[in-house]
């Protein structure tokens, strides 16, 4: 169990780390489109009919922001899933940022498998295409 944690632990220590990278010193940011897919995974959109993420939480330090309650990344500026102001850096402007659910638009995107039952991503698979999702990013790493 001690090991479990141990290793949980130290993986998310390595996403965090390896998002840091990936802004680098010049704030590099993801691109508009990727971003856009991002939003979706997280926000949910009326206009294709996904609700928001489940994991999505009300941030109590910005009354009209989000924090991912499944990565456990706290509730500081640089976690909260939205913009909360101009030329503010959000967990979605990260060029490389992981996912706990590996959600399309994220680092650590899958495509869902047969067994799969996270409806959300199928439903966003179905609206873009897993070519799409999985093109953007390979680009994204390039
Ligand atoms: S689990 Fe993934 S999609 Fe859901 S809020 Fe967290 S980062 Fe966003």
């Amino acid at each position: 169990m001690r090991d479990y944690f141990l290793r949980n632990r130290f993986a998310k220590a390595w996403q965090l780390a390896d998002s840091l990278v990936s802004r680098g010193l010049a704030g590099a940011t993801v691109s508009e489109e990727i971003k856009d897919i991002r939003e979706i995974s997280c926000h949910g959109s009326s206009e294709i009919g996904i609700t928001p993420c489940e994991s999505r939480e009300q941030s109590k330090k910005y009354p009209k922001s989000f924090i991912c309650a499944a990565c456990n990344c706290g509730d500081f500026g640089h976690t909260q899933l939205s913009n909360i102001e101009n030329g503010h850096y959000s967990k979605l402007d990260y060029p490389r940022v992981h996912c706990p659910k590996n959600m399309p638009g994220f680092s650590n995107y899958e495509p869902t498998t047969i067994s799969d039952n996270n409806e959300r991503k199928k439903l966003m698979e179905n609206t873009f295409g897993v070519d799409y999702l999985s093109r953007l990013l390979k680009e994204n790493e390039k």
